[in-house]
């Protein structure tokens, strides 16, 4: 769609939106303070924050700066995905959306963004039910368009109550900005044009596994070909792909697509034959390698170095801690000198007692088998503020960040450790380098993460392995035990028609 030109009307277009990726089965929650602590945004605070950085809300302001649109920005909050969101915690949410949104009545649009993959104690599908209540607030006739991470297990009630939702298209998500723009295009010609676009969700009987996510890669590659075949094979229709996010034990977790007919005269029936057809035909492509720790760690030695070595069972930005020593304690028993970043805010506080140079015993982690913490030798190469700043466009589409205070060791075998405070995800490679670490020094660079760290680190790092790792961000979604997913679904039950 082109922005339609010619229209003098002002257009107020409210900005708003809760994200968070809940991970269901990590044991503890996600609490109202984590939301305010973290980013809780509200009127020019939240256009200030977001106007030059790689992230939807980015997208959005350009478009609507460059158009006759007065923005109304209302309310975002975020916070690193982690456990379950308390009832506590959404019901000041949205009380608190709702609440800015009534203040700044009236608007003839909302723009929102939500993650797709929010779950709170009393509301399994939390972006549907906020979205829903947005909806109900403002009435059928106002349009709400946004986006969604592709994380997003899209659910019926989120569909129903918006006009579009754009997920980005990339993984690591390195087209945020872009697709806050596209979804703006979108929001702006309803408006002009006074269009009424249809959506429509449809479910695949396929559930994309974590490991065959990257968008650069197959069979993520060539799906992502195959539907913008189809919309060239179907006009006016746009075909977004929601890849799933297998943690969260949901009735609409998995692969979704949303179709959205521009002018409400798409056969839908038609290219739900064609996107069954090509998923039956590719299941087996998007299932988990399930290769062993041990096959990858053998690849170390014959790769050019360093290696990033990707922690998928410790994903932070699946909602996992990011204190797994696993790896780590793999690495100690060899000779590849070992970069790790690990969430430790006791022992930080402990090397705080320390001097420069000096060697002390220092515990530190999680084995997630043991449950048992590293203990080692340790030298005290520094300690820092942990805060940092982001320049391109990264997984996360942040400009800045904290990761709380921050000390680097060196363990008794001579390996690298930057422990942190605050839950970090590696989104960037100024987690390290503010640090003074040059990641050219190491074999081996362990980042928490399975996609994501990628756009960080593939310029210093020429190998990327994944490493099938135990915890609750594991790879092989068949071995968690869900009570609500829907049935059949590939690759839990076998699908063939
Ligand atoms: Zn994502």
């Amino acid at each position: 769609m082109s922005l339609p030109t010619g229209s003098h009307k002002t257009f107020r277009i409210a900005i708003l939106g809760i994200y968070h990726e809940s991970n269901t089965f990590v044991p503890a929650s996600t609490t109202l303070a984590d939301f305010q602590n973290s980013r809780w945004l509200k009127g020019t605070a939240l256009l200030d924050a977001y106007r030059n950085a790689f992230h939807e809300l980015g997208g959005a302001i350009e478009v609507f700066s460059e158009t006759n649109v007065e923005m109304v920005p209302v309310f975002y909050a975020e916070t690193t995905p982690g456990g379950t969101i308390t009832s506590e915690a959404y019901a000041a949410l949205q009380e608190e959306l709702l609440n800015e949104l009534a203040s700044a009545l009236p608007v003839d649009a909302c723009f929102v963004v939500p993650h797709g993959a929010a779950v709170a104690e009393n509301h399994r599908d939390m972006d549907g039910e906020w979205l829903s209540a947005l909806r109900q607030f403002l009435g059928k006739a106002i349009p709400i368009v946004g986006t969604l991470d592709p994380h997003a297990n899209v659910s019926p009630l989120m569909a129903g109550a918006t006009q579009a939702l754009f997920p980005y298209r990339t993984n690591p998500h390195i087209d945020q900005r872009e697709t806050g723009r596209r979804a703006a295009h979108f929001l702006l010609s309803i408006l002009q044009n006074n269009s009424r676009p249809v959506q429509r969700l449809w479910q695949s009987p396929v559930a994309i596994s974590i490991e065959q996510q990257h968008t650069e890669a197959d069979p993520c590659k060539s799906l992502y070909q195959f539907v913008r075949s189809l919309e060239e094979k179907y006009p006016c229709t746009q075909v977004e792909i929601a890849l799933g996010f297998p943690y969260a034990d949901v009735p609409e977790m998995g692969t979704s697509l949303l179709l959205i007919s521009e002018n409400g005269n798409t056969d839908f029936e038609a290219i739900e034959q064609e996107l069954t057809a090509y998923f039956l035909q590719h299941k087996k492509s998007f299932a988990a390698t399930k290769k062993t720790v041990e096959e990858t760690l053998q690849r170390i030695p014959s790769s050019p170095k360093p290696v990033l070595l990707l922690d998928m069972g410790d994903n932070v930005g699946g909602g996992s801690a990011g204190d797994s020593t696993f790896l780590l304690e793999k690495l100690e028993s060899t000779t590849h000198k070992t970069l790790i970043c690990l969430y430790a805010p006791e022992a930080v506080a402990a090397c705080k007692k320390q001097k420069d140079e000096q060697a002390f015993l220092l515990s530190f982690g999680c084995h997630p088998e043991s449950a048992k913490a590293f203990t080692t030798i340790s030298t005290l190469l520094g300690r820092y503020d942990g805060k940092f700043a982001e320049e391109k466009p990264r997984h996360g589409g942040q400009k800045t960040f904290d990761m709380g205070d921050t000390a680097v060791i060196r363990t008794e075998k001579g390996n690298t450790v930057l422990l942190h405070s605050k839950r970090m995800p590696p989104f960037s490679l100024a987690q390290i380098t503010s640090c003074g670490i040059d990641p050219k020094d190491f074999d081996v660079i362990i980042a928490k993460g399975v996609n994501a760290p990628i756009a960080a680190y593939k310029d210093v790092c020429p190998t990327i392995l994944q490493a099938n790792t135990p915890g609750v961000t594991q790879a092989d979604m068949t071995q968690f035990l869900y009570q609500h997913r829907r049935k059949p679904l590939y690759p839990f039950e076998n699908v063939d028609t």
